[in-house]
């Protein structure tokens, strides 16, 4: 895995790297960008997931993420 793309320019690093917080069962971290925040309030620190993992996704999104998950698994061949 490369690290290049990381700016060593002023204020680069002010933006927190936050990957998905959500763990599997076993405890296998999730991989993907948290890039789904979700904070009840200003004083409680944002929490981050990846868009699968988001609890707080409107109904609409749901159904986004429902149908694209489908199509994923119509590109299986089954026999
Ligand atoms: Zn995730």
């Amino acid at each position: 895995m490369s690290i290049e793309g990381h700016s060593s320019a002023p204020g680069a690093n002010v933006i927190v790297e936050h990957y998905c917080e959500h763990h599997d069962a076993d405890g296998t971290r999730c991989k993907e960008w948290g890039g789904w925040g979700h904070s009840p309030s200003p004083a409680v620190p944002t929490r981050w997931w990846c868009f699968e993992h988001f609890p707080h996704k409107s109904y609409e999104q749901e159904q986004a993420l429902r149908r694209k998950l489908e199509a994923a698994e119509g590109g299986k061949i089954i026999q």
